[in-house]
């Protein structure tokens, strides 16, 4: 039984050219985002047999690779509704005065996660998330896709800072590659993830 499953993109490959090529849409769901779900399943198949073997040898191993693949998954499924070729501009509403509230301003909070996205020493992803314990935003930045996360905060926009994800168009320069995804984030999308965020609790 797989419990996983690649998504479809909610939209073509080129369909937010020129910010991200096609070329990189359709490499980073279908071989790397792929790879997560690959990886998720067959890691939850090791587990399944290392129970029914009764031989926990290479448990710790296992429990990492699952977090590793699982989180992956977990980001990109959430990155790919997160943009929208009709994106943009800045969110209103609930989520527009949760970001004052909780950074000083949309400017502010855009630098910050600007800067965490781009500070990542190797690779990870920047994001902003709803901490329930506190019921506020806050900027994460991770590193690969599950470390340096607080316990039960939950992602509402992140931004992949893989190579994998600009370097054949943006090459070194990825800031470009960072200010460009502001270009393109579906506000509607991330609003509707901080509306049903706020009815979880710790
Ligand atoms: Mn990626």
């Amino acid at each position: 039984m797989a419990d996983y499953s690649l998504p479809d993109l909610p939209y073509d490959y080129a369909a937010l050219e020129p910010h991200v090529s096609g070329q990189i849409m359709e490499l980073h769901h279908d071989k790397h985002h792929a790879a997560y779900v690959t990886g998720a399943n067959t890691t939850l198949e090791k587990l399944a047999g290392a129970r029914d073997s009764d031989d926990f040898g290479a448990l710790v191993g296992l429990e990492k690779t699952l977090a590793f693949h699982v989180s992956g998954h977990v980001l990109h499924s959430i990155f790919w509704e997160n943009l929208s070729p009709d994106g943009g501009d800045k969110p209103g509403g609930a989520l527009g005065a949760a970001i004052d509230e909780n950074f000083g301003s949309f400017d502010k909070f855009k630098a910050h996660l600007t800067q965490a996205t781009s500070t990542i020493q190797g690779s990870g992803w920047g994001a902003l998330a709803y901490e329930p314990l506190a019921g506020r935003l806050i900027v994460e930045q991770i590193y690969d896709h599950q470390g340096n996360v607080g316990n039960g905060s939950i992602p509402l926009l992140v931004f992949d800072a893989w190579e994998h994800a600009f370097y054949l168009q943006y090459k070194n320069v990825k800031a470009d590659f960072f200010t460009a995804l502001w270009n393109i984030v579906n506000w509607g999308d991330v609003a509707a993830r901080f509306d049903a965020a706020k009815g979880f609790r710790i």
